[in-house]
C-alpha cells in the first residue's frame, strides 16, 4: 500500500470522509435527537457549503476518494441540491453516497440522481406505522416507504435500509425487516446501538449482532458474502436465492477498527478521526481566521495522527460519547 498523507500510525489508509452537513433533523428519534434534550449547534457555527467544499477539495488532494453526505438530515438543509451537484463534479471522488431518514426522499429522488449519486442509505427501524411514530416522534412511515419505493423505481442501487436494533422496541420485528431482502434487492443492515450523546436509550438497550442473527436465521440459512472493495464494515449475508442482502454492523460486539478507513467532518467544522472518541480537530476556526490550504492539509494530518488503534466502546455500559450523533454525522 502506498503511504500517503492520510495513512495513519496503524497503516490504515483513510480515504473515506463522512460529512454532517447539518445537525438539524426533521425527526426526533429517541436514540439520536430526542425532543428537548439535544442542544442545537448555533447557525453561525454550522459549516457553510463553500467551507465544506474547500475542506473536501483539500482532503481529495490528500487522498480522500469516497464521501458520504449525512447529518442531521441532509435533505432539510437549504441548497443541498447544488451542493450534491458540485460534489458530483469532483473527478477524483470515486464514490458519493447519501444517508437520509427518507422523509423528503420522494420529492428529491430526481435531484439526488442528477447529482450522480446512486447509493443511498435510508434509516428505518420498524415497519409498524405506530412504532415508527413512537421512535421518530412523527407519523411519517408511509411517506418514508413511498420515498424508498420511488428510489427503488428510479434505479438506486444498492438501497441500504439501516435498522438500529433496540431491546423492547423492534426485537419482535427483526425477522420482518430481514424478510424484505427476499422481496426486494435492498441491503438490510442491522446496527448495534451506540451510546452517543444525549439519548433516551442506554448502552444496555442494544441488541447485539449474534442475537439478531439468531432471530433472523429462523427465516432461513444466511450464506456469507465475499467482501468487496466498496464494502463498509458490515458482515454481509444473503438468504439463498434472495435479491437483497442482510448485514450486521457490530461496533460493540466486534470492533472493526482494524479496517476503518474513515474520517468525519462534523457540522460545526471539526475533523473527527473516530465516531466513538470525542477527540477532534477544529478546521472551521482556522479557516475563518484566514488560514491557507496548507494549514488545512496540516489539520487533516493532525486528525490522522489522533486516530487511535481501537475504540473503547464495548458492552461495558459506563462508556459514553459526549457529542451528538447528528452533529458528528452517523
Ligand atoms: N438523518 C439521516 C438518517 O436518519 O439516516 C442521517 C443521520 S443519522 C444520525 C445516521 C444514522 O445513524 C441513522 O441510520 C441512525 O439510525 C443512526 N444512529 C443514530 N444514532 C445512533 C446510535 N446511537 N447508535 C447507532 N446508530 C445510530
Amino acid at each position: 500500500m502506498v503511504k500517503t498523507v492520510l495513512t495513519d500510525n496503524f497503516n490504515r489508509h483513510l480515504e473515506y470522509l463522512r460529512i454532517s452537513v447539518t445537525d438539524r433533523c426533521n425527526l426526533r428519534c429517541i436514540y439520536c435527537v430526542p425532543k428537548g434534550i439535544v442542544p442545537k449547534v448555533p447557525h453561525a457555527d454550522i459549516m457553510r457549503y463553500e467551507e465544506i467544499m474547500r475542506v473536501i477539495n483539500i482532503g481529495v488532494a490528500a487522498g480522500i476518494r469516497k464521501v458520504r453526505v449525512t447529518g442531521g438530515e441532509p435533505l432539510v438543509r437549504k441548497g443541498i441540491g447544488p451542493f450534491l451537484k458540485s460534489l458530483g463534479k469532483i473527478d477524483s471522488l470515486t464514490d458519493i453516497s447519501l444517508t437520509t431518514n427518507g422523509c423528503l426522499l420522494e420529492n428529491n429522488v430526481d435531484m439526488i440522481k442528477s447529482a450522480g449519486i446512486r447509493r443511498i442509505n435510508v434509516s428505518i427501524d420498524t415497519l409498524d406505522r405506530d412504532k415508527f411514530a413512537y421512535i421518530t416522534g412523527y407519523d411519517v412511515f408511509d411517506k418514508v416507504w413511498r420515498g424508498i419505493m420511488r428510489a427503488h423505481a428510479a434505479g438506486f442501487s444498492p438501497i441500504k435500509l439501516i435498522v438500529v436494533a433496540l431491546k423492547g422496541f423492534n426485537d419482535q420485528e427483526l425477522v420482518d425487516m430481514a424478510r424484505l431482502s427476499l422481496e426486494y434487492p435492498f441491503h438490510i443492515r442491522f446496527i448495534e446501538y451506540m451510546p452517543i450523546g444525549n439519548s433516551r436509550m442506554h448502552a444496555g438497550d442494544s441488541i447485539l449482532a449474534p442475537e439478531i442473527r439468531k432471530q433472523v436465521e429462523t427465516l432461513g440459512k444466511l450464506v456469507p458474502l465475499e467482501k468487496k472493495q466498496m464494502d463498509g464494515p458490515a458482515e454481509r449475508f444473503r438468504f439463498e436465492g434472495a435479491p437483497g442482502e442482510v448485514g450486521f454492523i457490530r461496533p460493540i460486539s466486534r470492533h472493526f477498527c482494524a479496517t476503518c478507513n474513515r474520517l468525519r467532518l462534523t457540522a460545526d467544522g471539526h475533523i473527527r478521526p473516530c465516531l466513538l472518541s470525542d477527540r477532534q480537530v477544529d478546521v472551521k476556526g482556522p479557516m475563518r481566521a484566514g488560514c491557507s490550504d496548507d494549514v488545512i492539509a496540516g489539520i487533516f494530518r493532525t486528525a490522522v495522527e489522533y486516530k487511535q488503534n481501537v475504540h473503547h466502546c464495548n458492552e461495558d455500559t459506563a462508556f459514553k460519547v459526549a457529542d451528538q450523533m447528528s452533529g458528528i454525522g452517523g
